[in-house]
């Protein structure tokens, strides 16, 4: 794994965000454990469960994410490499099954996205570099090579899956799962510890998170962390069974000429979408979430809105690039700003 610049920051967030929850820490049975995975740290908390079930569960948690790290590894060989290079040739394949599933959630939320949450953009990702951990300091890509693939219009839309049959209609599209697989990996984590009678958990990896059943007396409260200077922006506390995911430009970038440049790709243009600092989104299932956090990023003050109600999302909020605060009425009412932004903007309801 290339992480490490990452890692410090990650823990951080995690430290941060276990202090928040530390009343509810002292209240309930708890188990921790903390391991490496998809570029990050992940860690995996589990109340009420007796030490031999907590250590099994664990286990077995972190070698579902040592499996899903290596097939859908974004540039390590791997599933989805196969499936990449297939995908090029305009034939028909058999998918692998740990990446069809996948793939079938991502179109269809990329489809509910109007295209602004894209992993067919994957050649794009790369040319900007950030295809893999760390992107060095330089000048961004060429634009006539930028303009060639955003005309080339890679779409989820472009695949065709038969039962286990798929090919792409489109030699541009090339997968680049960044932006989903970290969200529903958790998803599948959390499945798997409900099939071993787990009902009190969570899974976060680096800062991104789902919790479900109880924690302790009062509720699991998540720090939201300021894109513009150290520290929480504000604090949310969830429900029973809710996820949590921020996109944010700090998490990968690079610097020429004093501008920086992050790796969230407006698909429209071919280059980092300018509007959002970071979006925060809450929904029940984690791999919506992940999404939707992306392609709310990229939809910006103009039309996060739109999007979030195309995806179904209900709760968000979004801070753009001059610090102002963008969220919607049930998100103001469970939120609580611990460093005030610029403005506030109420939305209507989603
Ligand atoms: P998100 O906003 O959720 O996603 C942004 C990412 O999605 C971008 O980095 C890009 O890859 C892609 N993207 C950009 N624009 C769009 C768009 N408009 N629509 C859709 N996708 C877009 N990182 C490491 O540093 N080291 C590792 O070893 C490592 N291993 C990984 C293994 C796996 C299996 C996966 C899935 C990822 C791995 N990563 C690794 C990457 C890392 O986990 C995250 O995917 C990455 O940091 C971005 O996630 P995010 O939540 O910060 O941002
Ligand atoms: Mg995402």
């Amino acid at each position: 794994m290339h992480a490490r610049p990452h890692l410090l920051r990650h823990w951080l967030l995690l430290v941060s965000m276990l202090l928040l929850s530390s009343a509810c820490s002292r209240e309930a049975p708890l188990h921790q454990h903390t391991f490496l995975g998809f570029g990050t740290l992940i860690e995996v908390s589990l109340y009420g469960t007796d030490a031999t079930t907590a250590q099994r569960a664990m286990a077995a948690v972190e070698a579902e994410f040592e499996l899903m790290h290596s097939v859908w590894h974004p540039w390590q060989p791997g599933s989805l490499g196969r499936v990449n290079t297939l995908l090029a040739t305009g034939e028909w394949f058999s998918s692998p099954s740990s990446v069809l599933p996948l793939l079938v959630r991502a179109r269809q939320l990329s489809q509910q996205s109007n295209h602004l949450f894209n992993p067919a953009i994957g050649k794009l990702v790369r040319l900007w570099g950030f295809d893999q951990g760390e992107r060095a300091d330089g000048p961004p890509p060429p634009a006539d090579e930028i303009r060639r693939l955003v005309a080339a219009m890679p779409r989820m839309s472009d695949l065709d899956i038969e039962g286990i049959r798929l090919r792409s209609r489109n030699p541009a599209v090339t997968l680049d799962l960044g932006a989903f697989a970290k969200g529903y990996g958790i998803d599948l984590a959390i499945d798997l510890l409900r099939e071993m009678g787990i009902d009190n958990a969570i899974v976060n990896a680096g800062g991104d998170l789902r919790a479900i059943g109880r924690h302790g007396e009062r509720p699991w409260r998540i720090g939201i962390r300021n894109p513009h200077k150290p520290g929480v922006v504000a604090a949310v506390e969830l429900g029973a069974d809710e996820s949590i995911f921020t996109s944010g430009d700090y998490e990968r970038n690079f610097t020429h000429a004093g501008r920086r440049y992050h790796h969230i790709i407006d698909p429209r243009t071919g280059y980092p979408a300018s509007a959002s600092a970071s979006v925060t989104v809450i929904h029940t299932d984690a791999a919506t979430a992940d999404a939707a956090a992306t392609a709310l990023f990229v939809a910006g003050p103009e039309r996060w809105h739109e999007t979030a109600r195309a995806m179904g999302i209900k709760y968000v909020l979004l801070i753009d690039t001059e610090g102002n605060a963008y969220m919607n009425p049930a998100m103001q009412q469970r939120i609580h700003l611990e460093q005030p932004p610029q403005n506030i903007f109420i939305s209507e309801p989603l």
